[in-house]
């Protein structure tokens, strides 16, 4: 009998831990693994605020696959996927198709724009190596321009649309990296503005709130400027539109404001809620027992709260696991597959170098002490990937 064939689409957080659990729980007689990503690597995506800002080369985030998987377990192709062909169990590529039996769905995100016009065509956002690299060519560019130009004010402004997460770890990266740009380009630093756009009423919406005032101060203090309360109307290639009608220019716009699970699983014809699909407890999709779906693509209610657990990288290794197990359940029988529990480890914020904000257990944590568990918390996501070996090759390793 040929051995069952799992597919693996998209090699993230979700996607690597997949493959790495599936590899532990499976013998090689049990099944054959394959898994498709756009690159021959993989990257950090909750490093990519730093490569975008240019406090950290990408080489440092990103992670040869063949550097993390056995691939005498793990059969790796390196293909984009276009179309995922849900009853004829197909997944077709740029250049060729596969065939499964079990698929696993982990292509992350896409920015989620809320129909504001012109963010999409205008805006830059975080979301893969190539777009950060951009990001930071882009900028050191219009600072390169600046005295070139008649110094065009709008030259060395940033505006960063979104003060959740991924905008806070943006504007801290820009608060350390600024300084260093206009010395570089001989810029006064009291010239140049960073203002972070938001929404909603306050930065880190939900966030606790003695933590958000840490870091307001702290970012304040640095030169980052806040405008909360504040909806972008419109994104043109000068800059934003206000909804007050007030017209801030810039030649750099970084939208943060949120994401939607990959454009590819609504396309198929799933049924989804902002692009992700409200998974079954065992992580499958309703309907559809021979398909998984982890990470950013997921949508698993918090029943304490009901609503949506937000889209993180904790989340989504620890629905790797869950998955590793039900697989094996499936493949070599034992009754029940099991349902996914979230067991929330904490959440930090990084505000810059040695600077961060976050709550682990009970426990609220500022500054360098927080800084220090956001490097421990990325250093165990490379240990369970690749053990002590990869947490010495790409660890963050001076803690202070
Ligand atoms: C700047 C930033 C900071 C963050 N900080 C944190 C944090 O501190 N803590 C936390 O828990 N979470 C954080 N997050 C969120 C976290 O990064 C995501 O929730 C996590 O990456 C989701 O994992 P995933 O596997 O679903 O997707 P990803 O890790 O994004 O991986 C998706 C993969 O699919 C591949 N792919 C996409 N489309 C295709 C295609 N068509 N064909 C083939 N391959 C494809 C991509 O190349 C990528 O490798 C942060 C996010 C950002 C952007």
């Amino acid at each position: 009998m040929s051995k069952p064939k799992i597919l693996i689409i998209g090699g993230g957080y979700g996607g690597m831990m997949s493959a790495v659990r599936l590899g532990k729980e499976l013998g090689t007689n049990d099944a054959e693994i394959t898994l498709v990503n756009k690159h021959n690597y993989h990257y950090q995506t909750t490093w990519l605020h730093e490569n975008a800002a240019g406090t950290l080369h990408h080489d440092r985030t990103r992670i040869m696959i063949d550097d993390a998987l056995n691939l005498n377990r793990v059969n790796f192709v390196q293909d984009t996927v276009v179309e995922i062909k849900k009853d004829e169990k197909r997944v077709i590529l740029e250049n060729g198709e596969l065939t499964y039996d079990y698929l696993i769905i982990a292509l992350g995100s896409d920015p989620e724009t809320f129909g504001i016009p012109g963010l999409k065509e205008h805006a830059y956002s975080i979301r893969s190596i190539n777009s950060v690299r951009e990001i930071r060519e882009h900028i050191d560019y219009c600072f390169a321009r600046y005295n070139n130009e008649g110094q065009k004010q709008d030259l060395i402004n940033i505006i960063v649309g979104g003060a959740g997460f991924t905008g806070i770890e943006f504007v801290g990266e820009l608060a350390d990296r600024v300084p260093e740009l206009c010395k570089e380009y001989d810029i006064p630093r009291e010239k140049v503005r960073v203002i972070n756009i938001e929404a909603a009423p306050n930065v880190l919406p939900g966030f606790d709130e003695e933590l958000v005032e840490y870091a307001i101060n702290n970012l304040e203090r640095r030169g980052i400027e806040f405008l909360v309360n504040t909806p972008i109307k419109e994104c043109n290639e000068d800059g934003v539109i206000l909804a007050s009608g007030e017209e801030i220019k810039a030649a750099t716009v970084v939208w943060t404001g949120g994401v939607r699970g990959n454009h590819l699983v609504e396309e198929a014809g799933f049924e989804t809620m902002r692009g992700r699909v409200k998974v079954e407890k065992d992580l499958r999709m309703p309907g559809y027992d021979y398909i998984f779906v982890v990470g950013d693509c997921a949508l698993i209610i918090n029943e304490e709260i009901n609503r949506p657990y937000p889209p993180t990288a904790q989340i989504a290794i620890q629905q790797a696991y869950t998955l590793g197990r039900n697989m094996k359940t499936l493949i070599k029988g034992g009754g029940q597959l099991e349902e996914f529990t979230f067991h929330n480890k904490g959440t930090v914020a990084s505000l810059g170098k040695g600077e961060a904000i976050g709550v682990v257990g009970n426990k609220k944590l500022f500054g360098t002490s927080a800084s220090a568990m956001k490097k421990v918390i990325d250093n165990r996501y490379l240990f369970l990937l690749g053990g002590v070996p990869m947490v010495l090759k790409k660890g963050k390793l001076k803690l202070f």
